[in-house]
Parts: structure tokens; sequence; C-alpha cells
């Protein structure tokens, strides 16, 4: 697999074991896995995101690596998948929903405490190239991979290859508008990013347990709505058919552009399995085509997917 994703933190060098140690570093939660040259998972963490301190998120990340190496007594190569990107222009992170994050030199601070280079590229990438290379995506020309969970993340993964960009927001969906607005959808909710409206103010898990309640309902998060509306909830249905005909307007204007041949679904809403039959049914009115082959599917990988995605930034024995 071609790698052309990151940005490297630290001068190069090689290392002869070939294990790969990718993080992923989230809003919430921040996950280590180090995988083999065959892709076995050797050893894996997982702890709280030390949300808002900067300093502590840093030694939070390197006493990950540190342990796992500890635990598999030699040294790997770290890839880390970030909420947001790091500017190529000034090496600082940049479009992270976990604002906190944001002009913070994590690339040079990282590469300093660990003493090694270190590549970094947004998590929704990683998350694509984790499926494209041997996930829900496996084979396929051109994949798009979307994180529907706390924000609305996406990546585009062609011929295995990341489309970084120039700006390095290859893929970043979620702060388009969103498409065809209809007159209560204008100028609809204000985003974190400052513009109103955005993709993810309305297909978030945030977004469609706000929806629900609008409606009428009561406080729950997105994965217990859509258990409701199996178990025949008349509102939480009302409010799914909804938040589908959305991601079918906003999944159809991916499609015009970059003509996926599979549009891969994770996080915690890619759970709810009405998705993947009811979205496609709804996405031809906004495809200029007479028919629509794209697929729309599960992660393979699930939650570990940004994690493994991370570790590939690295080849093997690079
Ligand atoms: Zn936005």
């Amino acid at each position: 697999m071609i790698v052309h994703a990151w940005l490297t933190f630290g001068q190069d060098v090689t290392t002869a074991s070939g294990i790969r140690i990718g993080i992923d570093l989230g809003g919430t939660k921040i996950a280590g896995l180090a995988i083999a040259r065959d892709g076995r998972t050797l050893a894996q963490r997982r702890t709280a995101t030390p949300q808002g301190d900067y300093d502590a998120t840093v030694t939070t990340i390197a006493d990950i690596v540190r342990g796992i190496e500890a635990e598999i007594a030699t040294t790997a190569t770290v890839g880390v998948g970030i909420p947001g990107t790091i500017s190529p222009a000034t090496g600082r992170i940049k479009n992270s929903n976990s604002t906190w994050l944001n002009q913070t030199p994590l690339g040079d601070d990282l590469s300093r405490m660990l003493d090694r280079p270190i590549r970094f590229a947004n998590d929704a990438n990683c998350f694509a190239l984790s499926e494209a290379a041997d996930g829900a995506g496996a084979g396929a020309s051109i994949v798009f991979g979307v994180i529907v969970g706390t924000g609305t993340g996406a990546g585009i993964v062609i011929e295995q290859r990341v489309l970084t960009g120039a700006n390095a927001i290859g893929g970043e969906w979620g702060h388009n508008p969103l498409p065809a607005p209809r007159d209560d959808e204008r100028p609809g909710p204000r985003c974190y990013c400052g513009r109103d409206g955005c993709i993810e103010t309305f297909l978030s898990g945030p977004a469609l347990a706000r929806s629900y309640i609008a409606s009428g309902g009561a406080a729950i998060t997105a994965v217990d709505i859509a258990a409701r509306a199996r178990a025949g909830d008349p509102i939480a249905n009302r409010v799914l058919e909804r938040y589908e005909e959305r991601m079918a307007r906003a999944l159809g204007s991916i499609i015009n552009v970059i003509d996926p041949d599979v549009i891969v679904l994770g996080g915690g809403l890619s759970n709810i399995d009405r998705l993947y039959d009811r979205v496609p049914k709804l996405w031809s009115p906004y495809v200029f085509s007479d028919r629509v082959d794209t697929r729309l599917v599960p992660a393979k990988h699930g939650d570990s997917s940004g994690v493994r995605g991370a570790a590939w930034l690295w080849q093997p024995g690079e």
C-alpha cells in the first residue's frame, strides 16, 4: 500500500522491527495499538483524553507509546490520527472540534518527547485509509470514509492513497453547507467553525439528539433514538427519517464530485442499521446519473479503524 497522507515531524529514521504504533487522539479518549509487519495486533491501550489540557495530552500520548513499547519489548514507528489537521504552512493544528488543540504545535512537541519522527493525519483520513486497505472498502478504487459521531469528519482514498490536498482539508465535507436546504433549515444551527448550517450541525450525534428534543422527545443519545424508532416510537421514527433524507442530500453531492465506489460509515451513528438500506433509496434525486451503483456500508473495523489507519501512516520496515 502506498500512502501519501502525512506530515512528518522530526528526523527520518528507520526501525528494524517493522512494528507500527497507531494513536487515535479523540475528543473523549486516546487509543493506541501496535501492529506487526503482517497486520496482527500486538498490544493496545485506551485512556480518557485530558480535555482542555494540551500538555497533559502530549504526555498521555507519549505514555501510551512507551507503555506499548515496554509491553512488546521493542521500538516502533508512530503515526497519530488527530481531530482536525496540521497546517502545512504553520505546523500547528487547525480545524479541530476539540478546539483546545487548535494552534498547538503537537507535531514538534510529541516528536521531541518521544525522540523520533512522527507522522500525523486527520482522524477521518486515517479511518478512510484503514477501511480502504483491508476493511469495508477493500478492493475499491475510490472510497469516501465518513465518521458520524460527536462530529462529522470524512476522508477520501483513491487507489489506496489519501487525498490530503493543498490545504490539508481534503474530504472535509462536514463543513460544507447542507445541500438543498429547506426553509426551516436556513440559516441552520451555528457550527463551532463559525459558519451556519454546516452538514455537521445536521448529521452529528448531538445534532440528531437535538432534533429529537425539538420534536418533543427526551434527551437521549442518537443510538437510543434509533432503538426507540425500532420499538415503534413515532417521533423517533420521524426524526430518523428526516436525518436519513439529510444524509442522502449530503452524500449525493459527494457522489457527483468524486463518484466513490463505496461510502463507508464509522462512528457511533454508523451502528444505526437502517441507514444502509434507506439512505441509498433517497439519494438519487441529488445525483446526476440515471442510476447510482455507489454502495453505502458500515465500517469493518469499527472503533479501531482510526487507530489502525494511523499505524499505517508508516510502511513496515520504513
Ligand atoms: Zn462547520
